[in-house]
C-alpha cells in the first residue's frame, strides 16, 4: 500500500506521510513461531523466516489484532517496544524486506514450548 500522497497547494506538490503506526515482533518469537498471529492479520504483512516471524511497517495497518493472538506476546506496538529492543522496529523492516509472507498458520517447532519462557534469544535468529 503506497502510504503517502502528493498535494499541490498550487505553489508546487508537496509530500505528506500518512503511515499509521506499525506493530513488530519482538524476539520472543524466535524458536517459537506459534504463526497463530498471522491468521487474523487482514492485508498478510507477516514474514516467515527459518526461525521467526516478522512484520513489515509498510504494510500494517494497525489493527491489534495480531496482538492477543500471541502466546508469547512477542507483538506490540511501535509506541511500547520495551527499553533494550530499540531496534527490533528497523530488524523487522529488514527482515520483511528478505523474507516471503506467511498467511496460514502452520506446526510450531516441536521445541517452541521449552523456548517459550527463554529470553535473550536475538542470537539464535536465523537469517
Ligand atoms: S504468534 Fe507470536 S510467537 Fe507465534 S509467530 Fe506470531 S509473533 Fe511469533
Ligand atoms: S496490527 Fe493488524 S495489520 Fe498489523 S500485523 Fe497485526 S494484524 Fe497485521
Amino acid at each position: 500500500m503506497d502510504s503517502r500522497f502528493r498535494g499541490n497547494d498550487g505553489g508546487g506538490a508537496r509530500c505528506y506521510n500518512l503511515r499509521t503506526m506499525t506493530y513488530i515482533v519482538l524476539e520472543s518469537c524466535i524458536r517459537c513461531k506459534y504463526t497463530d498471529c498471522v491468521e487474523v492479520c487482514p492485508v498478510d504483512c507477516f514474514h516467515e523466516g527459518p526461525n521467526m516471524l516478522a512484520i513489515d511497517p509498510e504494510e500494517c495497518i494497525d489493527c491489534s489484532l495480531c496482538v492477543p493472538e500471541c502466546p508469547v506476546e512477542a507483538i506490540v506496538a511501535e509506541d511500547d517496544i520495551p527499553a533494550g529492543s530499540e531496534g527490533m522496529l528497523a530488524l523487522n523492516r529488514e527482515l520483511a524486506e528478505e523474507w516471503p509472507v506467511i498467511s496460514e498458520k502452520k506446526e510450531p517447532p516441536p521445541d517452541a514450548d521449552e523456548w517459550a519462557k527463554t529470553p535473550g534469544k536475538l542470537p539464535h535468529l536465523e537469517r
